[in-house]
């Protein structure tokens, strides 16, 4: 059928990309196809050379926003026989969405949306945030995750933290809870102890930059009415959608994950061209391998922390704005990971979200629906939450955003006349007040502002409506509600 194309090459691995006749894929991810099938082909004559067979590649799949990444490109979806690969998870680990309803209407916010710019600005980049913990706190959540932090006694979902799934499940490989296990935080203990201008204190709470996000948003459709009754949707609703990740931290476990590939590496057969280094599973590599996974899981940990904490923000703004408010966490989607499998396959997505089905949701709160699928469309568009189908073609995934249309340098040329019709119809709350005279007056900052803000404008993402309809065509996934912004804070 239309929706698919599937590339042959000569080591038949399946290799697909969800496509869809109505998503038309970037030129310039021939280049990036390229990329992965020569990271199969290396892996491949590793394999033969060294034995290390796991270090195969059994399946790709690539999404319709594929775009150029370091090394492996984003939008890939990559399993290997057992072989870790960092560079296939990305260097942002765990970058995700967060995604929370609360008891707020539209009509309730709208009002007070001046105010609420005001206070938000203040939290999030003025010093308004006081997230003070202690080294022992930073520690525990770094190895135990949210549960860590925040005490195992947690009830399911109380303070929006789906982490009690089941005692003891993060297991790799299922949905994930909130909480990625770890047996230390090792990797991470001068940052832990540490204070001043990069410790952990002046990090957490911060969005990070470019596509990043912190957004009010509301239901304006409801498209699956069970579903979206299910997950607590209601038509007018305010919800918070957060879109960030493990800011210094998942670079650094990478690199280092990386260093240890390249030790581990055995002598006298050459490092793959491309630079592209697996982790493998044999007793040489168990140790690179168990610090990698430890390094990896504090900074999936400290990702959905600091998510946790960006949507605290948003709420505090909101209550102190518009009055006391209830949130419930839908999902916490992770689209920078990897998955160990029982079966010993290794599933790496990067830029990709998963899209399990009622399987793969089996015995959690998802049982029913199948997974929560966030897929934001722009801070000027629609953003849709769908339930997954766990389609096995996809290795159970989607793409995690509408998907660039402009590449970044090129965005910088729109026009001021389209920044400033978006600026009267849609709130962006960045370091920067524009509205202060004080601001206004300086226009060489006044113009780093708008080239940035360009660079995020809707018109350079994709139209969401047909990367929607061709998720739902693929059979991957249904729409279940749309989202609208109402303010989106951009870091
Ligand atoms: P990416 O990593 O692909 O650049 O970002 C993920 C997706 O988020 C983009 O493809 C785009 O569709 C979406 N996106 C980027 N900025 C924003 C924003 O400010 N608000 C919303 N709702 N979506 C955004
Ligand atoms: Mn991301
Ligand atoms: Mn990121």
């Amino acid at each position: 059928d239309d929706s698919w194309l599937h590339l042959p090459n000569r080591w038949g691995i399946p290799v697909d990309i969800c496509a869809g006749t109505d998503v038309p894929i970037e030129s310039s991810a021939i280049d990036e196809i390229l990329t992965v099938l020569a990271t199969a082909d290396t892996l491949e004559r590793l394999g033969a050379v060294t034995g290390h067979t796991e270090a195969a590649i059994s399946r790709v799949v690539l999404t319709p926003d594929l775009h150029k990444g370091a090394g492996i490109p984003i939008g890939t979806v990559l399993q290997t026989r057992g072989a870790l690969l960092p560079q296939a998870v990305g260097n942002d680990i765990n970058c995700g969405m967060r995604l929370e309803t609360t008891s707020l209407t539209a009509d309730q916010v709208r009002p007070r949306l001046d105010a609420l710019e005001r206070r938000l600005r203040h939290l999030f980049f003025e010093g308004g945030r006081r997230i003070a913990l202690s080294g022992l706190q930073r520690e525990a959540l770094l190895r135990d995750g949210l549960p860590g932090l925040l005490g195992a006694g947690v009830p399911e979902r109380a303070d929006g933290i789906w982490s009690a799934l089941r005692p003891g499940d993060a297991q790799p490989g299922r949905i994930h809870g909130s909480r990625y296990p770890t047996t230390n935080a090792d990797a991470f203990r001068d940052w832990i102890h540490s204070a001043g201008g990069t410790s952990f204190d002046s990090i957490i709470g911060s969005v990070g930059g470019g596509n990043h996000f912190a957004e009010l948003q509301y239901v304006s459709a409801v498209h699956d009415r069970q579903a979206a009754h299910g997950w607590g949707f209601s038509l007018g609703q305010v919800v918070l959608m957060v879109h960030s990740g493990s800011l210094s931290l998942g670079h650094q476990a990478n690199a280092s994950g990386l260093d240890q590939a390249r030790a581990a590496w055995p002598g006298g057969v050459p490092l793959p061209d491309n630079r592209i280094i697996p982790l493998m599973t044999d007793g040489r590599s168990a140790p690179a391998r168990r610090r990698y996974l430890d390094a990896f899981g504090n900074a999936a940990n400290f990702a959905v922390g600091n998510r946790f904490f960006l949507s605290l923000m948003l709420r505090a703004g909101l209550a102190a704005e518009c009055g006391e408010l209830s949130a419930d966490l839908v999902y916490d989607a992770p689209h920078n990971l990897l998955w160990q499998h029982d079966d010993g396959q290794v599933v790496h997505r990067k830029g990709a979200t998963p899209a399990g089905g009622y399987a793969e949701a089996a015995g959690g709160p998802y049982a029913m629906w199948g997974e929560p699928v966030i897929v934001p469309g722009s801070m000027g568009a629609a953003s849709y939450v769908l339930r997954g189908h766990g389609s096995p073609r996809t290795l159970a995934s989607a793409c995690h955003g509408a998907g660039r249309r402009v590449r970044r340098g090129a965005a910088a040329q729109a026009g001021d006349a389209e920044l400033d019709a978006f600026l009267r119809d849609f709130r962006v709350v960045t370091p920067l007040d524009h509205r202060d005279p004080a601001v206004t007056r300086r226009s060489d900052v006044m113009a780093a502002w708008r080239r940035d803000l360009k660079q995020e404008a809707p018109w350079v993402y994709k139209d969401i409506g047909p990367v929607v309809s061709s998720l739902r065509r693929a059979g991957v996934a249904e729409p279940v509600v749309e989202l609208r912004p109402l303010l989106t804070v951009k870091g």
